[in-house]
């Protein structure tokens, strides 16, 4: 068993695939220590410099002292605190939505909200290029995964027309592609959505706090917020803290509290990570 594990370690080495974690010095910053030596950081998405803000670091030392360091559970057992129905409320306010629900990793809000929305009978239609966690989301929903190549409105509206399903549709897109940097067609893609009344879910991991008049993300940039049933996006990137969300319509978020799994099992945010959050905010 460890020998194949060996094997397959060396295979990957041979075709150039092999990762190891490179270890930063000191805090993130635009520049870090690195092997000793200071480098520019330009693979960091870090993108405001918040990591290391004075502001959220204070508002996390407050929320140890006050709150403690651990939520205990998770939110529908004891694990809601304070802090968790303020950072929902602030982000609601700061989307422009009805509520808001808060997720432990970006990771664990698309496994959940996914799997939430779609199961079987229903098709996912993802972008290609979609993050990983979409992916993962819906191979776990076991809804059919339909995948249409990157950007391509023409193809996604013929594989909408010929796809049968009796059960929701959902189409799901990156706002800002992760790997690319570029951003998905929103205007076009909600107007297929509201054709053949669809489901429609934007995950704005790299659009939440730098794109858009307010730092909204890719819905507000495009001009659809109102379009985008569920926006989703995270606190670790743009906001220098850790998390995500789901932002979206009272009954939708009511939804995901009954429904979305990596919500309901896993412990709650600790109050030091929603303090700064909130600062950030
Ligand atoms: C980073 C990222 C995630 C995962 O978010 P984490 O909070 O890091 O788990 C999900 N989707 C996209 C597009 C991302 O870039």
């Amino acid at each position: 068993m460890l020998e194949e594990i060996r094997q397959e370690l060396d295979e990957l080495k041979r075709l150039g695939l092999y990762r190891s974690m490179r270890q930063v010095q000191g805090a993130q910053g635009s520049r870090v220590v690195l092997d000793g030596k200071e480098v520019v950081l330009f693979c960091s998405n870090n993108y405001l410099g918040l990591a290391d803000h004075p502001l959220l670091k204070e508002a996390a030392i407050r929320a140890v002292e006050r709150f403690g360091t651990g939520s205990g559970a998770a939110r529908l057992v004891s694990g809601t605190m304070e802090l968790h129905g303020e950072l929902e409320r602030r982000i609601a306010a700061f989307k422009g939505t009805e509520a808001a629900l808060v997720f432990n990793a970006g990771y664990a809000a698309n496994v959940g909200i996914i799997g939430a929305l779609a199961g079987k009978g229903d098709v996912i239609f993802s972008d290609r290029l979609n993050h990983a966690s979409i992916v993962d989301g819906a191979i776990l929903s076991r809804a059919r995964l339909v995948r249409y190549p990157h950007n391509d409105l023409a193809a996604l509206r013929r594989l909408l027309q010929n796809t049968d399903c009796q059960g929701r549709r959902l189409i799901v897109t990156d706002g800002v592609f992760s790997m690319d940097g570029d951003l998905a067609p929103l205007a076009g893609i909600k107007a297929l959505k509201e054709e053949f009344g669809c489901l429609l879910m934007v995950d704005d991991a790299h659009g939440c706090g730098v794109l858009g008049e307010h730092g909204r993300g890719s819905a507000e940039w495009c001009g659809v917020a109102d379009g985008v049933d569920i926006q989703m996006g995270t606190l670790g990137k743009a906001l220098g803290s850790f998390g995500a969300y789901a932002a979206a319509k009272q009954e939708i978020i009511e939804y995901l509290v009954n429904r979305a799994r990596s919500f309901i099992f896993s412990t709650s945010l600790p109050p030091a990570v929603l303090a700064a959050s909130i600062a950030a905010l």
